[in-house]
């Protein structure tokens, strides 16, 4: 927080303590008057965070228990989006909701805007749920693009740009945080090619057809199931596996969450591993956007460790 915004929350508080007439949650609303920045899934509001830091507030509103992906907020809810000074939105067709809401376009930041032409279309006509009133079929277009790297460093110099455009006077800071940003990416980046080469060709079984652009920026051969970590796969899921392998002799599945003992067993019995790497749409219950792709890289670093012994010319 910053030297003046703590005097404002002093002179407020001072002002309510002397009145005594109105309650303190009251006056520290009152103390904010950031600008708000919406956001339609984590990891642009941890973008927007990291850019920003104390001088706008960042909201993203969904609960924690859904993929924002397929989340519907509630009217009031809408109606918070609709009072934003911006809102930023993945692009790709994410966040379904926005088709049916009318928001003031010109707050509306698509992210992906400048790389349309890099985003993945996908022919997915399974349909399924997910999740309490959420839509129930994926897309057009593949949405997870944050897991590519380059991609996400692009959609953080988006953030970057209509966050000056909001707060011109801030650039200078806005820009250092933004290359703080682009460096942690980079480096994410630099260990996914390096684990992917280690990976090479070999086959990989997706979860779930989320993986498009981690698949396509780390040129890795993957073919997608579409199953949930939490639920038990049906004798159909099994099937699609098994045909599925009869062509694509995988040794790994990569999971977006923690599959169910039970399925992980039965994979093993088959001679596959999982593991799991979390695309982290929603905020995650530990830590941030960064760490939690820290740890997705190190899972597949462990899947795919480096030769024991290095044997130097
Ligand atoms: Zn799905």
């Amino acid at each position: 927080m910053s030297v003046n915004l703590l005097k404002m929350f002093a002179c407020v508080l001072a002002v309510a303590a002397c009145t005594q007439s109105e309650p303190p949650t009251e006056a520290i609303e009152a103390g904010k008057g950031l600008p708000e920045v919406y956001t339609v899934n984590y990891p642009l509001a941890y973008f927007a965070e990291r850019i920003a830091g104390e001088s706008v507030t960042v909201v993203f509103p969904a609960p924690p228990n859904v993929d924002p992906a397929f989340w519907s907020p509630d009217a009031e809810t809408i109606a918070d989006y609709q009072q934003a000074d911006l809102v930023l939105l993945n692009g790709a067709g994410y966040a379904g909701w926005l088709q049916r809401a009318t928001l003031s376009q010109s707050r509306l930041i698509d992210t992906s805007g400048a790389m349309t032409d890099q985003l993945i279309a996908v022919d997915d006509t399974v349909t399924h749920s997910h999740g309490p009133g959420g839509d129930n079929s994926h897309q057009d277009m593949a949405f997870t693009s944050w897991l590519d790297m380059e991609f996400a460093a692009g959609q953080a110099r988006t953030v970057f740009g209509s966050l000056v455009r909001l707060l011109p006077e801030n650039e200078p800071d806005y820009r250092e945080r933004l290359h703080e940003l682009e460096k942690d990416l980079g480096e994410l980046d630099t260990r996914l090619k390096v684990v992917a080469e280690r990976i090479g060709d070999q086959p990989l079984v997706f979860s779930h057809p989320v993986f498009q652009y981690l698949a396509r920026a780390y040129e890795l051969n993957g073919r997608s199931v579409h199953w949930e970590p939490d639920e038990t796969p049906g004798d159909d899921q099994w099937r699609e596996l098994f045909e599925l392998l009869s062509a694509h002799n995988a040794a790994w599945m990569i999971w977006e969450d923690e599959p169910l003992p039970d399925t992980v067993s039965r994979l093993e019995g088959m001679g596959i591993e999982s593991l799991v790497f979390r695309p982290c749409g929603n905020r995650p219950a530990e830590g941030s956007l960064v760490s939690v792709m820290l740890d997705n890289v190190m899972a597949l670093e462990r899947a795919f460790p480096a030769a024991a012994h290095q044997h130097w010319q």
